[in-house]
């Protein structure tokens, strides 16, 4: 197997890491603590085309476009170079989960109508599907699309939504005929404007507490048929489509985080003195860090098969779930292995260390819990 990159491959990848590094890490901590989204840094990543690459070049998309491998090197990149996992995190939630199902789905009209302003950075998008009685039993939702004239009136609420107090647009799931169950379930590009959609407030939650998330409540609320993406029904095949790729994709980033994370702790267990000798001497120590390590190279092997994968245009429903469930959890552990390596410094809010592990958690719920994860792989070995 050869696991190597071309040229221009680690071009890319180093061009984000310096982008990264120079625009996006000023002052996250502060940022992170009064939970505020930094939209201006938004409008950089897409005037540097971050968010172009989940899209082609006649929609818009990367001029030299580049393919899933390369797009996910580019995404380790930029979690390596920005201390934002808020941030990334939200790019990656509308790169993957917005743009892509309207890339892979829309008409010609509605890629047209949409992708530019989610490219430039004008247009936030949103992906809801999560309702209160739809959480990991995603196909239960509750939320209704009935045909009337001029359109569909929808009505429901969705929950836990990245971005859903500020989206411009939100990508919602909803069930034009109940009785079908999941055949019913159809997806809709609703437009914040729209008379009956409501933006909730946000919502205070534990770790990336810079990308802003609440809930979406639609009350006979009229979308023109025109907006409907893809055709009646279609809807359980979109959420799984986009599923495999949200689990592919979404997390490449947090890898590069994991790189950062282990050459700091890395660098403190080599500097930081204690009983005469540096703390890195201490096996107790060393073994976190190996085991740091070792999660990184683990995750990055899954990460990359599953983007070679899905190049290869091969299905990776089982090894899609793997890498979610590996990789997040990985980060989860590696970040409270970092705090313990920092001591009680990495427990200080302005040491930046304690945040990862709070940003982490999230990794483990959204597109489907690990404990789903592992019931897709179990499903899905024969079990
Ligand atoms: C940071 C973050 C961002 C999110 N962004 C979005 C978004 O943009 N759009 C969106 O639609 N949703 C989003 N979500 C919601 C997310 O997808 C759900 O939280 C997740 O699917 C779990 O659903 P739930 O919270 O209702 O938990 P529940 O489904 O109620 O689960 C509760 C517990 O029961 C376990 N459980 C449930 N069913 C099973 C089972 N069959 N087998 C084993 N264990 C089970 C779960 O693993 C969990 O431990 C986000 C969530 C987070 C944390």
């Amino acid at each position: 197997m050869d696991f190597s990159w071309t040229e221009e491959q680690v071009a890319i990848k180093e061009k984000m890491v310096a982008f990264a590094q120079k625009t996006l890490s000023d002052d996250v901590i502060q940022r992170d603590l009064s939970g505020e989204f930094a939209r201006d840094l938004w409008s950089k990543c897409a005037d540097f085309g971050i968010h172009a690459l989940s899209v082609p070049s006649q929609y818009g998309g990367a001029e030299e476009e580049v393919d899933i491998l390369t797009a996910m090197l580019a995404m380790e990149g930029l979690g390596y170079g920005c201390r934002d996992n808020g941030l990334t995190f939200g790019l990656n939630a509308q790169m993957w989960t917005v743009q892509l199902p309207i890339v892979q789905f829309g008409t010609e009209v509605q890629k047209r109508k949409f992708l530019p302003g989610l490219l430039d950075g004008t247009l936030i998008g949103a992906h809801a599907l999560s309702e209160p009685e739809a959480g990991s039993d995603l196909f239960n939702l509750q939320m209704t699309a009935k045909k009337v004239d001029g359109g569909y009136l929808l009505n429901g609420t969705k929950c836990l939504v990245t971005f859903a107090p500020i989206a411009d647009l939100a990508l919602i799931l909803a069930n034009v005929n109940p009785e079908l169950g999941k055949w019913g379930i159809t997806a809709f590009l609703v437009e914040r404007d729209t008379e009956g959609y409501t933006a909730g407030p946000v919502k205070s939650k534990m770790g990336l507490r810079t990308v802003p998330f609440g809930e979406i409540l639609l009350e006979d609320c009229l979308v023109p048929e025109s907006n409907r993406l893809g055709t009646e029904g279609s809807g359980f095949s979109l959420i799984n489509h986009s599923l495999e790729y949200e689990r592919c994709c979404i997390l490449a980033s947090q890898l590069g985080a994991m790189q950062r994370q282990l050459e700091e702790a890395l660098d403190f267990a080599k500097e930081r003195v204690q009983f005469g000798q540096t703390i890195g001497k201490f096996q107790s120590v060393s073994n976190r860090i190996v085991d740091m390590k070792l999660r990184l190279e683990t995750s990055r092997l899954l990460l990359y098969k599953v983007a070679w994968l899905k190049k290869m245009e091969k299905p990776a429903m089982l090894e899609a779930a793997l890498l979610k469930l590996h990789l997040s959890e990985c980060f989860l552990d590696s970040s409270l292995d970092a705090i313990r390596t920092f001591g009680g410094g990495g427990y200080l809010s302005d040491w930046g260390i304690e945040r990862d592990l709070r940003d982490a958690i999230g990794g483990t719920l959204y597109a489907g819990t690990s404990d789903i994860q592992r019931n897709i792989v179990a499903k899905l070995l024969g079990l």
